[in-house]
C-alpha cells in the first residue's frame, strides 16, 4: 500500500518548481533526499521538509558564546516583547506589511526573506498559496514552519541573502524587513536587493537603515558615524530602475522620521 505524501514532501513539491541553483541559476533535479544542479552539479540537501540552499553545510546546531542561533532568536523575540517600544514598532511593521498586501491582487508565491522564526506569517498566509520562508539559518526556518497555521502551503528554505536560489521572476512577490542593515558590506547589500528584484514578478516590500534619515542626520552632526549597514533612497531607486522597477511607495514606523524606511517597489508591467 502506498504511503500518503508528508506535508512536507508537498511543501517541497511545490518549492522545487521554482528554485534554481544559487550559484549558476542552472535548473536544478528533483531527487528524494536532495537537489542536484545539472550545469554545475552541485547538491543541495532536504532536510526533513527544510531545502539547504546555502552551499555549505553550517552546522546551526554550534553554539557561538554558548547560545545556538536559535536561542539568540528567541530571547530576541522576548526582549522585544518586554520591550514596548521594540513591541510598538514589531506591532507597526505588521501593519505596513498587511496593508502592503492587502493593497496587491492575491499571490501563488511569496517570499519571506529574514523572516525570523515567522514574525510576519499571518498576513504573508493568508495573501499567497505558497507562502516561502527563508532565512540564512536552518534553525529558525524550522521554528518558523512550526508556527505555519497551514503546514502544506508553507516551504522553508535556507539560502544566503546575496544568493538567492530561485529562477528569474519566479515568485509573484517578496517580503525582507529589517534584514538589509545586518547584511555587510555595502557591495553584498546591494547584491541582495539585485537578487531580490531579480526573482519577484510583482512586488517587494523592503526596508533599509537610511543614510538620509533623521536619526542618522543627526549622528553625523554631532560628529559621530552613521550607523552602520546603510543605504540611500537613491542608491535603491537605482537598483530598481535597472530591473524595470518603481518606488510605488514610501514610509518610515515613525511620523518623526526613523532609521529604518520601508519601499514597496513595483515592477513594471
Ligand atoms: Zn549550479
Amino acid at each position: 500500500m502506498n504511503e500518503a505524501p508528508r506535508i512536507v514532501d508537498s511543501a517541497i513539491a511545490l518549492l522545487a518548481d521554482l528554485l534554481a541553483c544559487p550559484a549558476c541559476h542552472g535548473a536544478l533535479e528533483h531527487h528524494s533526499d536532495w537537489l542536484r544542479c545539472v550545469p554545475c552539479r552541485r547538491d543541495y540537501p532536504l532536510r526533513d521538509g527544510v531545502a539547504l540552499m546555502t552551499g555549505a553545510d553550517e552546522s546551526d546546531a554550534a553554539p557561538v558564546d554558548g547560545e545556538s542561533v536559535l536561542e539568540r532568536h528567541l530571547r530576541q523575540e522576548r526582549a522585544a516583547a518586554d520591550s514596548g517600544r521594540r513591541l510598538r514598532r514589531l506591532r507597526r511593521e505588521l501593519h505596513i506589511v498587511t496593508d502592503t498586501l492587502c493593497s496587491q491582487p492575491a499571490s501563488d508565491t511569496l517570499l519571506a526573506l529574514g523572516c525570523r522564526g515567522g514574525r510576519f506569517s499571518s498576513p504573508m498566509q493568508s495573501a499567497t498559496r505558497l507562502l516561502i520562508e527563508a532565512d540564512r539559518h536552518e534553525a529558525v526556518v524550522r521554528h518558523a514552519m512550526e508556527r505555519a497555521m497551514n503546514p502544506p502551503r508553507v516551504a522553508a528554505l535556507a539560502c544566503l541573502p546575496e544568493r538567492l536560489p530561485f529562477r528569474d521572476r519566479a515568485l509573484d512577490g517578496a517580503v525582507c524587513v529589517r534584514l538589509s542593515h545586518r547584511v555587510s558590506p555595502d557591495s553584498r547589500r546591494e547584491a541582495m536587493l539585485h537578487e531580490l528584484l531579480r526573482v519577484v514578478s510583482r512586488f517587494l516590500l523592503f526596508s533599509f537603515n537610511d543614510a538620509a534619515s533623521l536619526p542618522n542626520l543627526s549622528r553625523r552632526l554631532r560628529g559621530r558615524p552613521a550607523y552602520g549597514g546603510t543605504l540611500r533612497y537613491d542608491t535603491v531607486a537605482d537598483i530598481a530602475d535597472a530591473h524595470g522597477a518603481v518606488i510605488a511607495h514610501r514610509e518610515t514606523v515613525s511620523p518623526l522620521g526613523s532609521r529604518q524606511q520601508y519601499v514597496v517597489l513595483e515592477k513594471r508591467p
